[in-house]
């Protein structure tokens, strides 16, 4: 059975382009009878707000995209992420970093794919003295193997990557104590049993790193189908800062089923612009219809 799930960040109201990954995660459980799972991804206490939980729940619900379970929200799983942490500790493959950001953005050169920055391993080989001299609280990284990891993406084709070419040893836990992303949603994914992996074009440059944390953990990871972001008209991806784009805004003047049937069209699932509801829509899904590149609104 296919086991998908929804992982939105209750970091502000729900937007377009948040709906628009999560509609197509729905169509693509519901479509093939799977299991669904809602997880809030609160990890960071700096951006998430308790008051946007219940409100990203109302939102998917409004649009009539429901979920068969609810995980634990991630600022509650702290220990599972912990366990992890401790178990790569052991395996000798964590070490702390004591680089601040101007230090890294001076030493090198950006990822190329998401214009992060690829590490240089400065802090790789400190010795326990050097570590001992350093002031700083360190953020932790995890040492990254010199070979290709790939995926065949339903929706996108091959991506792969070198993670020490063209990543570096990547932080999993922040000098704030707070588990990185990437640790946690692969900890979360594996415990959930997820088979599939449906969400923004965005973050296709994080699969290789975490194809590695599940190889490392000894488990299969899921199907990835990366869909297209949607773009404001000057080509910027679409944030929680276009008020316009948000559902407080959107539920003022449509009805659920009309921006169903508008992302619908806008994902290439309807000819054209017309209201449907969300389970007349998963009735007639298929991933042969659905484009790949991003949509300029
Ligand atoms: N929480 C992430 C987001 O809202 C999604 C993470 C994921 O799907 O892996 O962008």
């Amino acid at each position: 059975m296919i086991v998908g799930r929804f992982a939105p960040s209750p970091s502000g109201r729900m937007h377009l382009g948040n709906l628009f990954s999560a509609l197509l995660a729905w169509c693509a459980v519901r479509s093939a009878d799977g299991k669904m799972i809602l997880r809030l991804e609160d990890l960071d206490p700096d951006r998430c707000r308790p008051a946007f939980c219940e409100q990203v729940k109302a939102d998917l619900l409004w649009l009539g995209l429901d979920w068969d379970e609810e995980m634990p929200r991630q600022s509650q799983r702290t220990q599972a992420y912990a366990q992890v942490f401790d178990r790569l500790q052991q395996q000798g493959l964590v070490y702390p970093c004591y680089c601040s950001r101007g230090e890294l953005h001076a030493a090198s050169a950006p990822h190329l794919a998401d214009g992060t920055w690829i590490y240089p391993g400065t802090c790789r080989a400190l010795t326990p003295a050097q570590r001992e001299a350093k002031t700083r609280r360190p953020a932790w990284r995890l040492m990254v193997p010199d070979r290709v990891y790939g995926v065949q993406d339903g929706l996108q084709g091959r991506y792969e990557e070198n993670l020490a070419a063209r990543c570096g040893d990547f932080i999993i836990r922040r000098s704030d104590g707070v588990y990185a992303y990437q640790l946690a949603v692969v900890t979360d994914d594996i415990e959930a049993g997820v088979t599939q992996v449906v969400r923004g074009r965005d973050l296709l440059s994080s699969t290789p790193r975490q194809l590695y944390l599940y190889e490392l953990m000894g488990q299969t990871p899921p199907a990835y189908c990366h869909v297209p972001l949607l773009l404001a008209r000057d080509g910027r991806r679409l944030s929680k800062r276009e008020r316009d784009m948000d559902l407080g805004e959107l539920r003022k003047t449509l009805t659920a089923p009309q921006l169903v049937g508008r992302l619908a069209w806008l994902a290439g699932l309807l000819d054209k612009e017309q209201a449907i509801s969300a389970r007349e829509l998963a009735a007639a899904f298929s991933w042969d219809k659905v484009r790949k590149e991003d949509i300029i609104l």
